[in-house]
């Protein structure tokens, strides 16, 4: 199975991934990683990408079709592959087209407010990075290992807004593209991630 996961920050995605690839078996590929892996291990494609990066520039799609298309071609891929992060426009799912065949679009999909509410409500703590929400936290701000917990500045109501309206914005054209080619499955975000798991094996068959 060809997969790819959507859903905004908030949304779930990186839990309801991990689970995947737990009972599916197949590698999860992250655009973010495969990136820093490749400037990292200093490939050609790798370097190519830096120098965009390096001049403050969004790196081509052709470059980033590139670097997916190389990692698609991967032993570990024959089987199936989750895809995060890629494609984020229409012109990214037409040249992904030409390299694999998408089955599945997954679409995480929680209203607006509860967005808000679960990234707003966000409390970490500076010390050991551990992340809490406030409806948990009966009013006692510190953390499991002694410190106190704070709000930050990207948490904020008019930044969260922000961050989620502009992923709207660019992925819905995304979302109708696949669901024209009947590849979208969207699932309820706004349960327990048990059951958001559970809505996408079962819409999976
Ligand atoms: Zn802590």
């Amino acid at each position: 199975m060809n997969i790819i996961l959507l859903g905004a920050p908030g949304a779930g995605k990186g839990t309801q991934a991990a689970y995947l690839v737990q009972k599916y078996g197949f590698p999860h590929i992250s655009t973010g990683d495969i990136f820093r892996s490749n400037i990292k291990q200093r490939t050609e494609i790798g370097v190519l990408a830096k120098s965009f990066i390096d001049k403050g520039q969004l790196v081509p799609d052709e470059v980033t079709c590139k670097i997916v298309e190389l990692r698609l071609a991967e032993d570990d891929c024959k089987n199936g592959f989750l895809l995060d992060g890629f494609p984020r426009t229409v012109n990214q799912a037409e040249a992904l087209s030409k390299i694999a065949d998408i089955d599945y679009v997954i679409d995480i999909e929680i209203p607006f407010a509860r967005l808000l509410h679960r990234l707003t409500g966000r409390r970490v703590c500076p010390k050991c990075n551990a992340s809490y929400h406030v409806d948990f936290l009966n009013g006692n701000n510190v953390c499991e290992c002694g410190a106190e917990l704070i709000h930050r500045d990207d948490d904020t109501e008019e930044t969260v807004s922000k961050r989620i309206n502009v992923y709207t914005n660019q992925t819905q054209p995304l979302i109708d593209y696949y669901k024209q080619r009947g590849k979208l499955i969207s699932v309820n975000g706004d349960q327990s991630v048990e059951e958001v798991f559970a809505e996408i094996v079962a819409k999976l068959g």
